[in-house]
């Protein structure tokens, strides 16, 4: 039988079930010992939620064993315990429940004070900065924030696969070694067992048709592309793994190493996957909402406020769309306000994503038909010849936080495409059967999935939402 879970204890009726005020175990990391009198308080939590349980001791108790004291007075932050005792209804404000403490057992204690060959424990009772708890990645999980957005983070991923279920979605696992390029955008980590050193000693050129694939490969960057060949034959597929790109951009939404969410559905258009990307996202919203209130109350008082409402807002509001085209023009008229002059043809940066989310309509927005030069080669060619079905949503605060479009099905359309922009149709065949072979219409996205946990909890920087952040010079732990 696994160990109660401090979750499950709190959530107890010691008043209405009379059997529930029965001796329990409790265990878990001590957060703080105060002392009052003869009283000692331990709070305990275990990570299950973000109370803690706390845990009261009579020193003066007539059956307080003399351990027992010898444990308390040791006793520090940080430290595993055992704790038994009696669940009461607590005198104090601010929770419903305490244990009646008689029995500790320190499990595995955490010093204070440094002691040979071990340092101190660095995770004393005060505030820490984020970047402080940074490097410390693998202690940082026991703290209020780093746990709540561990707990957070595993309710939204079971999320997503709750909606895309109820939906009739297929979950596909696509390759992390690829030798296609999904996004055309340079950004590929390679994945060679070449000796490296050998060859740049010997002069040679590379010959990666020594090397262990036969051919030049990579970790992916999205896992799109094998998607589309399942959901041209299951309809309604989504994977949601590991993504990788060595850009070498520091900011605070981008990472070396991220997990991206791509729906594909076959027989849909860009309407349907703008529905799609909108339905899904509220979806996750009002779980969240639902699931996490007690996190997300923390992250509204700690790191955002108006966290909550916003949230709740956008669960129940209708997403604005613009066209790419519209967007632009908007911009232009308030040019000043940017260091990136906007333009036709021209990317939108991160200041004029925060401009339209923030100033032009006070929420998330989804921008369609992108200039085909801006956007990946597998997108569909829109009439004018000039744009394609792109979609973004961008959202307030983060800018953009999915990428999506409808797909190009006419074989010499794409065809055309990936000539103009010089990439090596042979390694695309498979790519291109889907077009020569029962092609469909077909849409889908990709959600940037560390992006999703920093909208839903506040957290500014990506780094805090992921347990072991990967980005240009870090690869810690
Ligand atoms: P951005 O312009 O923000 O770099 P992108 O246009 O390169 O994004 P896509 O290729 O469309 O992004 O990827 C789909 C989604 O994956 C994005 O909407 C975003 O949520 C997420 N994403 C992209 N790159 C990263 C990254 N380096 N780290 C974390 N998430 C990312
Ligand atoms: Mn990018």
């Amino acid at each position: 039988m696994l160990f109660p879970l401090i979750k499950d204890i709190l959530s107890l009726s010691v008043d209405s079930d009379p059997q529930d005020s029965r001796e329990l175990k409790v265990r878990g990391w001590v957060r703080t010992k105060r002392e009052l009198k003869n009283l000692v308080f331990v709070e305990l939590n275990d990570g299950s939620c973000l109370r803690n349980i706390q845990c009261t001791f009579d020193r003066s108790g007539e059956n307080t064993a003399e351990s027992v004291l010898e444990a308390l007075e040791t006793l520090e932050t940080g430290a595993s315990v055992e704790i038994s005792g009696v669940l009461v209804p607590s005198p104090a404000a601010g929770q419903a429940l305490e244990l009646a403490a008689s029995f500790i057992r320190i499990i595995g204690p955490a010093p204070a004070a440094a002691r040979p060959g071990i340092p101190a424990y660095p995770l004393q009772k005060k505030r820490h900065s984020l970047e402080f708890l940074r490097e410390i990645s693998h202690l940082r999980p026991r703290t209020n924030t780093l746990a709540a957005v561990a707990r957070v983070r595993s309710r939204l991923a079971f999320g997503i696969h709750q909606f895309f279920r109820e939906n009739g979605y297929q979950y596909i696992h696509t390759p992390i070694i690829t030798a296609s390029d999904a996004e055309g955008a340079g950004a590929m980590f390679q994945v060679t067992t070449l000796d490296l050193e050998a060859l740049s000693k010997s002069g040679l050129p590379v010959d990666y048709g020594k090397d262990f694939f036969g051919r030049k490969t990579g970790l992916t960057v999205s896992g799109q592309l094998e998607a589309e060949t399942y959901a041209s034959a299951l309809s309604r597929v989504y994977t949601f793994g590991p993504t990788f790109r060595a850009e070498n951009s520091n900011t605070a939404r981008h990472l070396a190493e991220f997990w991206m969410v791509e729906p594909e559905t076959a027989f849909a258009e860009l309407e349907d996957n703008m529905d799609l990307a909108e339905e899904f996202l509220k979806f996750l919203f009002t779980i969240a909402l639902k699931d996490c209130g007690e996190d997300l109350a923390f992250f509204e008082a700690h790191y955002e406020k108006g966290l909550i409402k916003n949230l709740e807002s956008l669960a129940s509001s209708q997403f604005s769309h613009i066209s790419y085209s519209a967007a632009v023009e908007e911009l232009e008229k308030h040019a000043g306000a940017f260091q990136f002059k906007p333009f036709w043809g021209c990317d939108l940066q991160s200041e004029h994503e925060k401009y339209l989310t923030e100033e032009v309509f006070s929420g998330p927005v989804i921008v369609t038909g992108y200039p085909k030069e801006i956007k990946a080669f597998y997108m569909k060619l829109n009439d004018d010849a000039k744009t394609v079905r792109a979609m973004d949503v961008l959202v307030p605060r983060l800018g953009e936080i999915i990428g999506g479009s409808q797909r190009e099905e006419n074989l010499e359309k794409l065809e055309t495409r990936m000539g103009e922009m010089g990439m090596d149709g042979e390694n695309y065949q498979w790519y291109l059967d889907l077009r020569r072979y029962g092609a469909v219409p077909h849409s889908g996205f990709g959600l940037g999935f560390e992006r999703l946990v920093q909208y839903v909890t506040g957290m500014a920087n990506i780094r805090d939402v992921i347990p072991y952040p990967r980005a240009a010079g870090q690869a810690e732990f």
